[in-house]
């Protein structure tokens, strides 16, 4: 079984994809991850972030051990990975990787941005996730906060908007809501709410895919 959540920055997808993991058993693969920790490398590195083939390089080889998650979880990070997200060469470096994670033997279960479209178009379950940008905003402004970032929750909401656009602009695997997935919008709910909704219309999928 596959499982594949996409959605926007912020919307719940991360917290909705570790619970549904534990609730199925399945390993989880945050593929936002590989992303940024190619951001982070080239930073470290001082590797141009519009630089194809050393990003693609640092893609090929990299190693997850490599880094520490706070840096990853940097507001600094977000944005870099999705400027290096748009690079066909670095999404090229990645597929394998995540494509033999979403095949493995008992399944997976993957979050991301293109799982439903481009990893894993054969899913059995695919949900988007999404909220409203200003109440994404404050989830994003709070959590960085917690982390001792000073941010404006102005300037949260405004790179969430610069995000989402580049995110969903790009030409190479843009990220989309599959046409078979479900939305699942988490604008008004609470995250134990907005859990319970994606476990039921997984379930909803997965009784659909046994009829089929
Ligand atoms: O989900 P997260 O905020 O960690 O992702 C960081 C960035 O990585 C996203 O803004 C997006 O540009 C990129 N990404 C992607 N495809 C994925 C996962 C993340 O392009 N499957």
């Amino acid at each position: 079984m596959i499982i594949a959540i996409d959605g926007t920055t912020a919307s719940g997808k991360g917290t909705i994809a570790k619970r549904l993991a534990a609730y199925y058993c399945l390993p989880h693969m945050d593929t936002g991850r590989l992303y940024r920790a190619v951001a982070v490398a080239a930073l470290k590195q001082g590797v141009a972030l519009d630089a194809a083939g050393p990003l693609a390089d640092i893609a090929r080889t990299l190693d997850l051990n490599d880094f520490v998650e706070h840096e990853l979880r940097s507001a600094e990070a977000g944005k870099a990975a999705s400027v290096v997200a748009a690079i066909p060469s670095v999404r090229q470096a990645l597929f394998e990787l995540q494509r033999a994670f979403a095949t493995r033997e008992g399944g997976a279960l993957l979050d991301g941005r293109d799982i439903g479209t481009v990893i894993a178009p054969d899913a059995d379950v695919k949900l988007w996730v999404d909220a409203d940008v200003t109440q994404r905003g404050v989830r994003r402004w709070k959590e960085l906060i917690g982390h001792g970032e000073q941010v404006t929750l102005e300037s949260v909401i405004e790179q969430l908007k610069i995000r989402d656009s580049r995110d969903q602009g790009r030409a190479d695997a843009p990220a989309a809501m599959a046409a078979d997935a479900i939305l699942i919008d988490t604008t008004d709910l609470t995250i134990d709410a907005a859990v319970e909704k994606a476990l039921a219309a997984a379930e909803a999928a997965l009784a659909r895919g046994k009829t089929a």
